[in-house]
């Protein structure tokens, strides 16, 4: 990819609280990524999951990213607005013969997992409805993987290096359409970032373990793959994410320079010695740039 030429990243928050550090990082880093390409930069409000949502939190980070200086080159795009592209993507998949029904509850997952003992049955679903409900009604709608080598997903993270994932043993057919009705993340995001054209994806490093899930769904459905890079996350104490339920608290409007500057030194530039945020997301940048630059 050279300069300028179609680059376009975007920070997808899920409207589940305030901004907080932990997700300060993420922005940044996807901002400073696209600042260095000379590139397009989106904000995506992830709000397809209704329960957790919370009223207000949305407008309340766009609120905070426009304060810490970090705007959206294009409108942003709310998920719950776009059912319609989940919808004839999830058709699309289904007449393909990818999709098929599960009756499972979570509990009966996780009881077929403990009598298998399999060393990675831990985490895979189990493939219970793959050929058949067995009788049961219909709750989830599931993706199938596929099984073999053809299973194994490699691709070269920027942050990360060589990243490879056997969805098979280590993910199983996951979920496309939750029981309560809710279009899965996974989804979601494919749809989104290809209808958003997204060349370049930068995000925490706890979705990862997401990323071959999303490279198979994109082959599926014939759109392009985004380069991709994870930064690392950031923790708490406890070495937990660091999340609203892990005791994140908003960041302090008042001081964005501050917070920005921390969150620089997450992403291991070099403390910014700046004044104001024009030189900081200028030093910023140049700093992105020599490490990541095109
Ligand atoms: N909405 C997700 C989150 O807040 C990020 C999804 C993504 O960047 O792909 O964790």
């Amino acid at each position: 990819m050279t300069a300028g030429q179609g680059y376009r990243g975007r920070f997808a928050p899920s409207p589940t609280g305030p901004l907080h550090f932990g997700s300060l990082v993420s922005a940044l880093a996807s901002f400073l990524d696209a600042r260095a390409h000379r590139g397009t930069w989106l904000v995506r409000i992830e709000d397809v999951d209704g329960p957790r949502t919370v009223a207000g939190a949305a407008d309340d980070i766009l609120e905070t990213l426009r304060r810490f200086g970090m705007h959206s080159d294009e409108k942003p795009v709310w998920q719950s607005e776009r059912e319609d592209a989940y919808q004839r993507a999830f058709n699309q998949l289904l007449s393909a013969g990818f999709v098929f029904p599960c009756g499972c509850t979570r509990r009966e997952i996780a009881d077929s997992l403990a009598h298998a003992h399999l060393r990675h049955a831990t985490l895979a679903y189990p493939g219970t409805c793959r050929d058949g409900l067995h009788g049961k009604p219909p709750r989830a709608w599931r993706m199938r993987v596929p099984d073999g080598d053809a299973a194994i997903f490699t691709f070269e993270d920027r942050w990360q290096g060589t990243q490879t994932q056997d969805l098979a043993t280590e993910v199983g057919d996951f979920v496309l359409k939750r029981a309560d009705g809710e279009w899965a993340y996974q989804l979601a995001v494919v749809v989104d970032d290809a209808d958003c054209g997204i060349t370049h994806v930068v995000r925490g490093a706890d979705l990862l373990d997401s990323t071959a899930r999303q490279i198979y769904l994109q082959r599926c459905l014939d759109v392009p793959t985004p380069v991709y890079l994870h930064v690392p996350v950031v923790e708490n104490d406890h070495g937990e994410k660091l999340s609203k339920q892990t005791g994140a608290t908003a960041l302090d409007t008042a001081k964005p320079l501050a917070a920005l500057t921390q969150a620089a030194r997450h992403l291991s530039l070099e403390p910014l010695s700046a004044g104001s945020l024009e030189a900081f997301f200028l030093d910023a940048t140049t700093q992105w740039a020599r490490r990541f630059g095109p």
